[in-house]
């Protein structure tokens, strides 16, 4: 049964596609990408989650509120004709820009070399781009908006049932189906962090878990299933207290648990795709 971890790509991606879908796909992810960091820098909690204000509202200079020209939106172009400062105010434009285009071309081809033209691309880019907008809201703002958090759901259940996107040994030993293995991840993710909340909020009064952290962890285990979510919190809990460790001079109080679960659950494909440690770990 073919899955994101055994998945064997007999073909090379650049013997599939020709130099003209080559460009298309570099300016599809391109352009991906610069939607993408448009669109971080404007689901800030304060700002009304209006599809209008999202996805429709021309981009303008942060500092002086100026429309930016068609040609300066081009990815990476732009930035780089206007030498990364705003040609009417002069002040700098965030290099968070530039680097996500970057970043999105560079996994998209990655992701479409290791899995070619297929629907398991398609599942891991679209995963992949709803993670690093959820990765970046929940560093900045602590805040994981429910529409995104759900899309990893419909992404982990439809992929699953459908494609046999990353149900592993676990369907084979509990003899389930890949609804189940999905529902059960969901489950599991969604009530472990529920109950951890629900004995700290026992001790202490307040809630120590935000719910955005229960449905993206779910939403996680409803991808790569029940019995990942162990090493992906495991994995989630270090990165969060070195984090803590190098933060704590900053009296930062909340952690971005979401951005770790999500840092767990990339570090988990990979080790389980790469067979990374696998001289180490008995199973
Ligand atoms: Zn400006």
């Amino acid at each position: 049964m073919s899955n994101i971890y055994n998945f064997s790509n007999n073909s090379s991606f650049i013997s599939q596609v020709n130099l003209f879908e080559v460009v298309l796909l570099s300016l599809l992810f391109l352009s991906i990408g610069s939607f993408v960091s448009t669109l971080i820098l404007r689901l800030e909690p304060s700002i009304s989650l209006k599809i209008s204000n999202i996805l429709f509202r021309r981009s303008n200079c942060k500092n002086c509120k100026k429309n930016i020209s068609l040609i300066n939106l081009i990815p990476i172009v732009g930035y780089l004709k206007q030498f990364g400062k705003c040609q009417k105010c002069k002040k700098n434009i965030s290099i968070f820009y530039p680097l996500t285009e970057a970043i999105f071309y560079l996994v998209g081809i990655m992701i479409f070399n290791e899995y070619g033209i297929s629907i398991f691309s398609i599942y891991l880019f679209l995963i992949f781009t709803v993670f690093y907008i959820l990765f970046f809201l929940d560093l900045t703002y602590l805040y994981l908006p429910l529409p995104l958090n759900l899309s990893i759901l419909v992404l982990g259940f439809t992929g699953n049932i459908f494609f046999n996107f990353a149900t592993d040994s676990t369907i084979l030993f509990f003899d389930i189906t890949p609804l189940m293995f999905s529902l059960i991840g969901f489950i599991c993710g969604y009530s472990f962090l529920w109950i951890v909340n629900s004995i700290y909020r026992f001790f202490n009064n307040i809630d120590g878990i935000g719910g955005g952290d229960f449905i993206l962890l779910g939403g996680i285990g409803s991808i790569i299933g029940p019995l990942s979510l162990g090493p992906v919190l495991f994995m989630a809990a270090s990165l969060g207290i070195i984090y803590y460790i190098f933060k704590r001079t900053l009296n930062q109080k909340e952690l971005p648990l979401g951005s770790f679960i999500i840092l767990g659950g990339i570090l988990y494909f990979f080790i389980k795709r790469f067979e990374l440690f696998q001289n180490f770990i008995v199973l």
